[in-house]
């Protein structure tokens, strides 16, 4: 069978079309009211007790801490009100033996002082007024602190962590709140800082977009398309009927009620665990088979940087170790009398190991418009180890590549969709719809919203208001976006 037609036979496994598109975007739709009413959904729908988002006029000067994988940060932000902000910041990286400390004071005393060490370089005055006289606590810093483990949150500076991930392990803080713990470590530094807001990145992103876009318009969903997925967006508190459900069970949460909002951390990655909907390969179902989380984040493994990498190697390694006569990355050039084809793959390619291949290279493939596909050709040789590659072979990459980037986006447009118009919002009003983005695949692939775009003009409900829809990129939402929660939390005490 020629290459081509093969190619041509794989890259259509990954058609999403308009049908699909649309009973994608009612069944998310569907998944994400439930999630609104019970506990223990497919999606998740966590409300964060964010009530509110910025509109850009908000002022002040807020803390942000963020404990991710390995490092540690601390930033001070003064938002001037008029969208633009300035923010200084300080990172050390966590000690090994901190991660593994045998009780939870030795992590969270570190973390205090490096804030303290923070403080003294950057606010000195506050600080030394605070440690002189005693400032009141209308002088103290707020501070969102970005948590980048499970918790299960019970109000908006209120956590629990539900176990350690990323080669931390401190048994005794496991089922504590994480804000509690870090505040019990400022006080007795006795620094001028409350905790004020616990942060996921996703609401982050949201609130650091809702602060810098143009206008007044606040923005509806943050979302995010890195290593992982997920979204959050702006819901109307009374459809989140399961409140009083997680009332009952966790005691009642404090949280300004007057906005009529909640901010829900969708959890997206997991939209259609069961496959009622979503398309699936037989390369979508060997990747989840062999992940380390079969039958979950079965959206995000369609969709997220740390998937879409490793779906192209599978397609490509079954095209190359086809018995057919399929020369993917064959030279069959010399050899019209010999029927066994060279193989040009190096034995410790890339190709043969799993998550060989990085979502960059697809990015690379994507962008590649010169003579021959020679950028192509040579990411070939560079990345995965085919020795002089056709130009057929690099015209066979490209397809599938834009095919899997292709559907990962009109994916990504199922879900925003799904909250757009489960939303209603663009029937609320004239305004633009805003949504804020942030991660490595929708920054750096080439034509990602474009793509999603042209499946939302395909789509009933939106169809040419996709003019309305404002898609713009927001960074750092752990910076910005967490002490802009800090802000919104600071105003519901005050
Ligand atoms: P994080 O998700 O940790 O915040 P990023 O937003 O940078 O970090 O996302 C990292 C993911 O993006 C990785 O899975 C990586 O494979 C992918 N990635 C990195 N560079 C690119 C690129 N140029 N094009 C597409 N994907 C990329
Ligand atoms: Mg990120």
């Amino acid at each position: 069978m020629a290459l081509t037609e093969e190619v041509n036979r794989v890259a259509a496994l990954f058609e999403y079309g308009p049908e699909d598109l649309n009973k994608g975007v009612k069944e998310y739709i569907r998944q994400m009211n439930e999630g609104l009413e019970k506990q223990g959904t497919m999606l998740s729908q966590i409300p964060t007790y964010v009530t509110n988002v910025p509109n850009g006029t908000e002022k002040g000067t807020y803390l942000a801490v963020d404990l991710g994988g390995t490092n540690f940060r601390v930033c001070s932000i003064v938002l001037h009100g008029n969208h633009t902000f300035s923010l200084q910041q300080s990172k050390v990286a966590v000690p090994r033996t901190l991660m593994e400390a045998k009780k939870a004071t030795d992590l969270f005393s570190f973390l205090a002082k490096q804030i303290e060490a923070f403080l003294k370089e950057h606010h000195s005055e506050h600080f030394e007024a605070h440690q002189q006289k005693g400032l009141g606590s209308k002088e103290f810093f707020d501070l969102g602190f970005t948590f980048s483990f499970p918790v299960n949150q019970i109000g908006i500076n209120k956590g629990k962590l539900m176990r350690w991930t990323k080669g931390f392990d401190i048994d005794e803080a496991i089922g504590q709140d994480v804000c509690g713990l870090l505040q019990v470590e400022i006080d007795a530094l006795n620094l001028p800082v409350r905790v004020a807001a616990l942060v996921n990145d996703t609401v982050g992103t949201l609130m650091a977009r809702s602060y810098t876009s143009p206008g007044t318009t606040k923005t509806l969903i943050g979302a995010i398309f890195g290593t992982g997925t997920n979204g959050a967006y702006v819901e109307k508190l009374d459809k989140v009927t399961k409140m009083k459900d997680i009332a009952a069970a966790e005691g009642e949460a404090s949280y300004d009620r007057s906005t009529g909002l909640m901010v829900i951390n969708s959890e997206w990655g997991s939209f259609d665990n069961a496959l009622n909907v979503l398309p699936n390969t037989p390369y979508d179902v060997d990747l989840d088979k062999e992940s380390v989380n079969p039958g979950i984040q079965m959206f995000e493994k369609r969709v997220s940087g740390m998937f879409l990498g490793e779906i192209l190697r599978r397609a490509l390694l079954a095209l190359y170790q086809n018995d057919e006569e399929v020369a993917l990355f064959k030279d069959t050039s010399s050899a019209d009398n010999d029927t066994s084809s060279t193989t040009t793959v190096a034995n410790d390619s890339a190709l043969y190991k799993q998550w060989g291949i990085d979502t960059s290279f697809l990015s690379i493939v994507e962008e590649d418009h010169s003579d021959h596909l020679r950028i192509t050709k040579q990411t070939l040789e560079l990345q995965l180890g085919v020795s002089a590659p056709s130009t057929e072979d690099c015209v066979a990459v490209k397809t599938l590549v834009h095919a899997i980037g292709k559907r990962a986006a009109r994916l990504s447009a199922v879900a925003l969709a799904g909250v757009v118009i489960g939303t209603d919002k663009l029937k609320e009003s004239d305004e633009p719809v805003d949504i804020g983005v942030d991660g490595s695949l929708v920054e750096y692939y080439p034509g990602f919203e474009d793509y999603i775009r042209e499946a939302f003009r395909e789509i009933e409900g939106i169809g040419a208001d996709e003019k309305r829809i404002r898609i713009g990129l927001a960074k750092d939402g752990s910076g910005l976006g967490a002490a802009l929660i800090a802000l919104v939390a600071a105003n519901k005490a005050a």
